[in-house]
């Protein structure tokens, strides 16, 4: 039996053993130091962007954008439903309430449209949301023009989750510097890894240190431990911003493979009825995850297929469940077009590592067209 053939693993380029090496030999084996301080200045510099927050996770990181708008118990946060529940779970953590926004067909992601129909439905019930929270989905990117311009109408703050998209581009501007905040995260599955870890990037310096502050517990500047806010233990790792400040130096290789896995899937697989969402005038996906859609020349399931690739060890995946259909979220209000539902419905994951061989990716192809058969 061949090995497994995972989703997304995690791909080292080399260099990380040595700014781990750096750090033992210094001893800064603590949520902070000289790699901290590195990984800030990489994920700035990679997406032109002035301020950069490391921290423990892409969650921590939207729980302190919520925290620094202000959202509090009763407020409501329009988000997108086409997500992972990290998008969606910090706004419970603030008592607020999650109001959520299905997509577009074209690239997956918010429908400009809806949202602004649920801005104009709670400003008429005198209930102006505090905040947007707009996901790029398997790094491609949405229709962020549009929402900022609607964010900007209405005032109301926009936090951009690029969680999935670091490294990708719309208009040449990387995906998650169009927001009042933008989020990355580093677990181990995304496009590069700190072993677990995030970033917060905003282009306000005011809110950036303040989100190192709460970070670290919120201590006040005294000789003694002080406090006057409530504080988090959300501050990255010195070991884990190593690991990033070496993946930083691969990034570009590592999306110019998943890109590469993306285009072979496509010539593959669409003669035989498999869709793919294709990349819109301008828009640049980074291609984290290769998703297919079943059409109806395809006389099999989704499901079935998954079982049926999972005898060879090949790991796929349905698309992300939307947060209107979770048993958590099911009594939010949400605003649908159908369009998520149909995606999770039709969809599947392919194995898209960067780190994936050409004989494995091939491998997956000969049980795929020999499944379909
Ligand atoms: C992974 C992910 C997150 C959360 O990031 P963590 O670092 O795992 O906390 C948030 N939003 C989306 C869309 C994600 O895929």
């Amino acid at each position: 039996m061949n090995e497994r053939i995972f989703l997304s693993a995690p791909h080292m380029g080399g260099d990380e053993i040595k700014f781990i090496q750096h750090a033992f030999d210094e001893n800064w084996i603590a949520p902070l130091g000289p790699n901290v301080n590195g990984f800030e200045q990489d994920i700035q510099e990679y997406n032109n962007i002035p301020y950069a927050a490391a921290l423990s996770s892409g969650t921590a990181a939207i729980h302190l954008a919520l925290i620094l708008l202000g959202v509090k118990n009763d407020d409501v946060v329009l988000a997108s439903s086409f997500t992972f529940s990290a998008t969606i779970n910090p706004i419970v953590y603030q008592q607020a309430e999650p109001v959520l926004i299905d997509s577009e067909k074209e690239t997956w992601n918010m429908d400009p449209e809806l949202l602004e129909q649920a801005i104009k439905d709670y400003i008429a019930k005198g209930k102006k949301p505090k905040a947007i929270i707009f996901v790029h989905l398997y790094g491609m990117p949405g229709k962020i023009k549009e929402v900022k311009s609607i964010s900007e109408k209405y005032e109301i703050p926009l936090i951009e989750d690029a969680a999935e998209a670091l490294g990708a581009k719309l208009d040449g501007k990387p995906l998650g510097t169009f927001g009042d905040f933008g989020v990355f995260s580093f677990n181990g599955n995304k496009i590069i890894t700190t072993s677990g870890g995030g970033a917060l990037v905003s282009q306000n310096k005011e809110w950036i240190d303040k989100s190192r502050f709460l970070a670290t517990q919120a201590r006040d500047s005294a000789p003694h431990y002080q406090h006057s806010k409530i504080g988090y233990n959300y501050r990255m790792s010195n070991i884990a911003a190593g690991i990033g400040r070496g993946q930083m130096k691969v990034l570009d290789k590592w999306i110019k493979f998943r890109r590469a896995n993306h285009d072979f899937y496509e010539k593959e697989l669409s003669p035989l009825g498999f869709e793919f969402l294709s990349e819109p005038n301008n828009a640049f996906s980074n291609r984290w995850l290769t998703c297919v859609i079943f059409n109806e020349r395809i006389n099999t399931k989704p499901e079935d297929l998954r079982q049926e690739l999972e005898i060879y060890n090949i790991e796929t995946r349905p698309l992300w469940k939307p947060m209107h259909l979770q048993p958590i979220f099911k009594n939010c209000k949400a605003y649908l077009s159908g369009v998520s539902e149909f995606l999770f419905e039709k969809g599947l994951c392919l194995p898209s590592s960067s780190s994936l061989k050409d004989e494995e990716r091939m491998l997956v192809i000969e049980k795929i067209k020999n499944f379909c058969k």
